[in-house]
């Protein structure tokens, strides 16, 4: 069977399990099975494929209908032009936190050295990305940071970190428990779904992505909350926190930082036009 016949194949059985994106998917299974680029799936596109490639690509076929994320299948996100891993156990980089990373570089692009803190890390994207980012700026003296609770994450994180060739630490932690230090910036994309909402989003997310990387308890804040009353006491003054959060959750996690004595509140909203980062100051301090 050629290349062509497989991924009709795959994509019929895509279909058939209602995977909304079924003719990319089939694409990003094809390329990764069969181990050819994007453009060798045009030039081999009537070559018979070997027996062995083909078995591999059917399993991940078979991986997909089950709605299992085509990452957790490749074992792979590009974030910030970086490929991390992803497995079991780490949320899958999204495209939204890319603008966190992207602000934070910005608000930090004339300090010289810093001391950063991605508080959970997950797989380290985050923490990660930045780091290297502002290595390749010239920034080379900095100190980076990567909390999370999860074995796993810390499991991930610590993969990740040797791949891409990060200087950062790793810390294991429930949120400041652990922390020590004081830092210029801290980083965060905690949970921050309602544990009620959880049943409701799509399978790949509920059935697939760690729960203790998506609930935040039943109000959805309760890592904010915890964020805005412990992360000035890990600041320097005029320090930074910048954090990811719901799109109906600006007012109320402005509203946990002005009463925790943040200030230079201020609100991103992502390509989608949703509110997606908030960025606050610790102006006043208290040592
Ligand atoms: N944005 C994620 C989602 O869409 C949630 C991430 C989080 O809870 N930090 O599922």
């Amino acid at each position: 069977m050629t290349l062509r016949d497989w991924m009709i194949k795959g994509q019929d059985i895509l279909k058939e399990a209602c995977i909304e994106d079924y003719e990319n998917d089939t694409r990003i299974l094809a390329m990764f099975a069969f181990g050819i680029s994007y453009t060798d799936m045009f030039m081999k596109i009537t070559e018979d494929m070997p027996e062995e490639d083909a078995d591999f690509f059917m399993n991940c076929i078979d991986l997909r209908s089950t709605h299992m994320p085509c990452q957790y299948i490749t074992g792979s996100q590009e974030f910030m032009g970086y490929e991390f891993g992803t497995e079991d156990g780490v949320l899958i980089p999204r495209q939204e936190t890319e603008l966190l990373v992207e602000k934070a570089l910005e608000l930090t692009s004339d300090m010289k050295s810093l001391k950063a803190l991605d508080m959970c890390t997950g797989s380290g994207c985050i923490g990660i990305s930045y780091e290297l980012k502002r290595r390749e700026s010239g920034h080379k003296d900095d100190e980076v940071h990567l909390a999370d609770i999860s074995d796993d994450a810390i499991y991930v994180a610590q993969k990740n970190k040797y791949k891409l060739g990060s200087g950062c630490s790793i810390i294991k932690t429930d949120l400041f428990e652990n922390i020590k230090d004081r830092y210029d910036i801290i980083m965060s994309n905690p949970p921050y779904i309602k544990t009620s909402d959880i049943d409701d989003i799509m399978e790949e997310v509920r059935t697939f992505e760690p729960r203790i990387a998506l609930d935040g308890d039943m109000d959805g804040l309760s890592f904010y909350r915890r964020l805005a009353t412990e992360a000035r006491e890990y600041l320097f003054k005029d320090g930074i926190l910048v954090m990811e959060i719901g799109f109906d959750q600006y007012e109320d996690v402005k509203k946990l930082l002005i009463d925790n004595h943040f200030n230079n509140i201020s609100l991103i909203k992502d390509y989608a036009g949703l509110d997606r980062i908030v960025v606050a100051y610790a102006t006043e301090h208290d040592y």
